[in-house]
């Protein structure tokens, strides 16, 4: 995807529509920011793709001095609406620009603080975060602080009982020999999707945990992991359920604000990406099962935006030693759903 066909795809105001309606995630940044506005208190901020303008807004009434508001896409105009609908006009300068292109006014050396929404599917799809690490790079002052500040890829093999357990009993008649062409048909794709916490077979383990202060976009390019993991009760293994979560800056010893897409937390717009098994491949498991996989996500070489995951099949003695590489079973390019 050229960036000008990404920008283009955010002025579609619907896909700001769904991202302002999603309570879990307005909660998260309005709460991480407002509860920290002693750190917000008369510093520069810089929000990266600020859309509507919203998080500039949570800045400014947290007390920031200055708020760069930097919308590469034609929304910026509508943030200067928003934000002049609010009366902070004086307070947040709203630039329609790329943060690439973007410079900072002479009299201004670096910002305190910058926030953004740049999470994708899975966490990178989009590859927005690049732009973040930039902006960082160029603009943010030592010791600056990143809303949010850490990020974290999680991985569980799951259940995935709307794909498979519905064609068992479809109004009393069994449809798995079509639900298995339908899967087929899509194997190429993960799904994205929301699961009950009750589909997970495992609490989940880390794939990857980005620390925003210090990643860079290699550190992107490829995550992989292999694993054996304990099945905690018994069920059918159909696939693995991927999800993230971001960590906000806190003061607080106990913890911060976490902003999660676990099947286990309320339901977002991201939902779940989940890598389905095909049919001859998913088992009945017993809890204390072992199951060995691996999973890969790597740029697109030919569109840095978007990721290709693979999933194999190990064997759960040698989890050092994949299985042939014919066992590589899904080869899936997303594009934005
Ligand atoms: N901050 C808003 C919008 C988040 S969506 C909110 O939380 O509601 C991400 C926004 O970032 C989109 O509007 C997109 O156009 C913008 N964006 C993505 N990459 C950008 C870049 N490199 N420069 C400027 N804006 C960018």
């Amino acid at each position: 995807m050229g960036d000008s066909q990404y920008f283009q795809a955010y002025e579609d105001l619907e896909i700001h529509e769904i991202m302002l309606r999603d309570r879990p995630r307005q909660e998260a940044y309005c709460n991480a920011i407002t509860s920290n506005a002693a750190m917000f208190k008369d510093k520069v901020v810089l929000d990266v793709g600020a859309g509507t303008g919203i998080l500039s807004i949570f800045c400014a009434r947290a007390g920031a001095k200055t708020v760069y508001a930097v919308e590469a896409s034609n929304l910026a105009a509508i943030a200067v609406d928003v934000v002049r609908e609010n009366s902070l006009t004086p307070i947040i300068k709203v630039i329609q620009q790329r943060i690439e292109d973007f410079e900072l006014p002479p009299t201004i050396d670096k910002v305190d603080i910058i926030v953004s929404e740049w999470m994708g599917f899975y966490l990178l799809h989009e590859g927005m975060l690049d732009s973040v690490i930039f902006a960082r790079n160029k603009f943010l002052r030592p010791g600056g602080r990143m809303f949010p500040e850490t990020a974290a890829i999680y991985v569980a093999p799951c259940s995935v009982p709307a794909l498979f357990d519905y064609w068992d009993n479809v109004d009393g008649v069994k449809m798995q020999s079509f639900a298995q062409l339908l899967r087929a048909k899509r194997s190429s794709k993960p799904e994205i999707l929301t699961i009950g916490k009750e589909d997970l077979l495992h609490e989940g383990i880390v794939m990857s945990w980005i620390d925003l202060h210090e990643v860079s976009p290699e550190d992107l390019d490829e995550i992989s992991l292999k694993e054996v993991v304990p099945v905690r009760r018994d069920g059918s293994y159909q696939g693995l359920c991927i999800w993230f979560d971001c960590q906000f800056p806190t003061h607080d010893p106990d913890g911060g604000i976490v902003f999660s897409t676990s099947p286990k937390s309320p339901q977002t717009h991201w939902k779940q990406c989940i890598v389905v098994l095909p049919s001859n491949a998913c088992e009945d498991v017993t809890k204390g099962e072992p199951i060995a996989f691996g999973l890969v996500m790597k740029r697109n070489p030919n569109d840095r935006r978007k990721y290709n995951i693979e999933m194999s099949l190990l064997d759960s003695a040698e989890v050092e030693h994949p299985l042939p590489c014919d066992c590589i079973m899904t080869k899936c390019i997303l594009t934005k759903a």
